[in-house]
């Protein structure tokens, strides 16, 4: 049985694209329209819809919150501050809130992070070996830091030795950082940065140019969606996206993906020749303009995690993605800033989908619910298209319940909350 979770979305052919596509935007229609006619039961919040086309069946798996997840479910309340210097940002994590902030930097005790990454503490000439102060987030690292400030040799950028920690606090820092503003650490407008002192933590975005920063995702309506993932599923989403958006008062729609569209892409995704070398995002930004010219869509050729998080508030997430690692980016996100997520996932030779969604709560089920040991180990690993992936264990038990409708099933081993009670809908 194919694990769906980590579909092989490379061969996929187009129409189990467009028919697990055209049930996540259902689900999206209806998550915008909750409390106005769907109800909650209605949705497939915390369930999962299998759509087997080989058999013409159709199953409803029961999610389950699993107290023994390892995410830690945590719905973030995200404050705003604007451009201050590092010294006084680390004082306010310690500073009640709405408080006033007692600026004494090279005393405060806070410490301060953005989740996903880290900070290069220092890097070790490779030349003259003297260690230059650095605290920047890594992956914001400009390359002038790796000139070293003594002998000015670049040859740090080869040789270089780096430090990394989670978080950052005043005790390692110069009293030159401190007073210098978050932007030289590396954050950019719409990072969701987490302070911590006395064992408490607080959330703030970002701002540095913002009147009022940003109350986006307030007010219980969803203006906005992003779709992550424009290749076999993504691709099909698209245009039924644009078209609900007409009518259903979306305002604006952040299409994501790292990648261009290429020649083997013809096959299993909704493009067309012209759309081959393109950035897949550029190329379903215009289908969608084309279609609905007042909506707004932004395109961004990168991962989700390299978004800045405050960019993604106030919307629902489409996650259209093949890999573990990017699902469980996105199950972070959207709790983090507490938007409800659609997975869809396919396996193709099988002519399987899968639908679900996640609606961010203490309580309620998260993607990473069901995962198992085996699960989290291939985080992270490519992937080959083939049948060995997963426990051997799971597999076959997921077999014997997509073949044998109507039974109602007990736990699988190492997926706790997933798989119970299933159960056939519409038996023909
Ligand atoms: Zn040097
Ligand atoms: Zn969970």
């Amino acid at each position: 049985m194919p694990d769906l979770h980590t579909p092989p979305a490379t061969h996929a052919p187009s129409m189990i694209g467009a028919l697990v596509a055209a049930h996540g935007v259902i689900e999206l229609q209806k998550l915008l329209a909750l409390g106005e006619g769907p109800r909650p039961e209605h949705t497939l919040v915390g369930r999962e819809l299998y759509l087997d086309a080989r058999h013409h069946r159709q199953f409803l798996t029961p999610l389950r919150r699993n107290p023994a997840c390892l995410f830690d479910h945590d719905v973030w309340s995200i404050e705003s501050i604007s451009e201050l210097p590092l010294g006084r940002v680390l004082a306010l994590g310690s500073a009640p809130a709405r408080g006033r902030v007692k600026v004494e930097s090279d005393r405060c005790t806070g410490e301060i992070s953005l989740e996903g990454h880290v900070f290069v503490d220092e890097i070790v000439c490779g030349h003259c070996g003297y260690r230059n102060p650095t605290a920047v987030l890594r992956d914001r690292l400009e390359s002038w830091r790796l000139r070293c400030t003594r002998c000015d040799s670049d040859q740090a950028v080869t040789t270089t030795a780096i430090d990394v920690s989670t978080w950052l606090g005043a005790a390692g820092l110069s009293a030159e950082m401190l007073r210098q503003p978050l932007r030289e650490r590396g954050f950019r407008p719409g990072d969701v940065l987490t302070l911590r002192a006395g064992g408490r933590e607080r959330h703030f975005e970002y701002a540095p140019h913002a009147e009022g920063a940003s109350a986006r995702g307030v007010g219980g309506r969803w203006h906005s969606v992003v779709i992550v993932g424009c290749g076999n599923i993504g691709s099909q989403l698209t245009a039924h996206v644009a078209r609900l958006a007409r009518g259903a008062d979306l305002e604006r729609v952040i299409l994501v993906d790292p990648d261009t569209y290429s020649e083997s892409n013809l096959a299993g995704q909704e493009i067309g020749c012209s759309d081959v070398g393109r950035p897949k995002v550029w190329a379903q930004a215009e289908r969608m303009s084309a279609i609905y010219p007042e909506l707004e869509v932004l395109p961004r050729v990168c991962r989700i995690e390299e978004l800045p998080l405050a960019v993604l508030r106030g919307a629902i997430l489409l996650g259209a993605v093949d890999s573990r690692d990017a699902r469980q980016q996105i199950n972070q996100a959207a709790w983090r800033i507490g938007s409800p997520w659609i997975d869809m996932a396919v396996d193709g030779p099988s002519l399987l989908c899968r639908v679900s969604t996640y609606l961010p709560g203490t309580g309620s089920v998260c993607l990473e619910c069901s995962w198992s040991s085996s699960d989290y180990r291939l985080l992270g690993q490519v992937l080959p298209c083939d049948e060995n992936r997963g426990s051997q264990d799971l597999e076959e038990t997921e077999k014997e319940e997509i073949e044998s409708p109507g039974v109602t099933v007990n736990g699988r081993p190492g997926r706790q909350g997933h798989g119970q009670d299933l159960r056939e809908l519409d038996r023909e």
